[in-house]
């Protein structure tokens, strides 16, 4: 089996990213795909230091989970609406194959995150027709979608990853996008304990998920489909 993480921004799979390692954990394969390095994400680093600053942070990200990496290579804050992304998305699925894509919901506010979710999701359908060619052969069945950013929608999520024995991971593998959890604009004497708090905030979004649906920590997720289950989605042991 092969999941697949589609993004706009190296970060952005730490919405799932105990998912990812659990996934990778009991033998399958991940695969983080982001449509931008995150060249605008800071006040003070010019854009290309920043894309190289952040490709590392991610690749030092995926390695924590186990999982490999791959950009597509557009501009950050200027990911395209439509068909030049959604296009680009249909080979990447015929080409890697996925069983599962995690993505953001279409309902998201910031517009590359709406775009990517757009683009990934009808993606799928477009890449398993036979009949829309391109260089590469149809991907049959379609992967099964799932959204998260669920608080950013306003939806129930309808499938909770139970992540307990992953959160170490998934810390470990969040803090190297040293980059992204600062102060910006502040200098480094004055950061006091910002990483600190941050971690608390994200750390207790999944203790939130977790105690919805009854274990310590949890991540959260809307099916595209609406008829798949958690124990579907990672039919594996703990
Ligand atoms: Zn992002």
């Amino acid at each position: 089996m092969h999941l697949v993480f589609v993004g706009a921004h190296p970060d952005d799979e730490t919405y799932a990213s105990g998912t990812i390692a659990k996934y990778v954990a009991n033998g399958h394969k991940a695969t983080i795909v982001h449509a931008t390095r995150g060249g605008k994400g800071h006040w003070d680093v010019p854009t290309q230091e920043l894309e190289e600053i952040r490709t590392k942070e991610m690749q030092e990200a995926a390695f924590v989970l186990g999982a490999d990496v791959r950009f597509l290579g557009y501009e950050d804050a200027s990911v395209p609406d439509g068909d030049e992304l959604r296009e680009t998305l249909v080979d990447v699925y015929r080409e890697l194959k996925p069983d599962i894509v995690l993505t953001f919901h279409p309902l998201v506010w910031r517009d590359d995150h709406r775009r990517v979710g757009q683009a990934a999701s009808d993606a799928s359908l477009k890449a398993s027709l036979p009949l829309h060619e391109t260089d590469l052969p149809a991907h049959r069945p379609e992967p099964e979608i799932f959204f998260f950013g669920a608080p950013m929608t306003k939806q129930e999520p309808d499938v909770y990853i139970d992540v307990s024995d992953y959160m170490e991971q998934k810390l470990e593998s969040f803090k190297k996008h040293q980059s992204q959890w600062q102060d910006w604009g502040k200098p480094k004497e004055e950061q006091g304990d910002y990483l600190e708090r941050v971690v608390e905030w994200y750390t207790h979004r999944f203790r939130e998920y977790g105690r919805q649906c009854g274990v310590l920590y949890a991540e959260a997720f809307i099916s595209k489909s609406g008829h798949r289950f958690a124990h579907e989605l990672l039919p594996v042991r703990r």
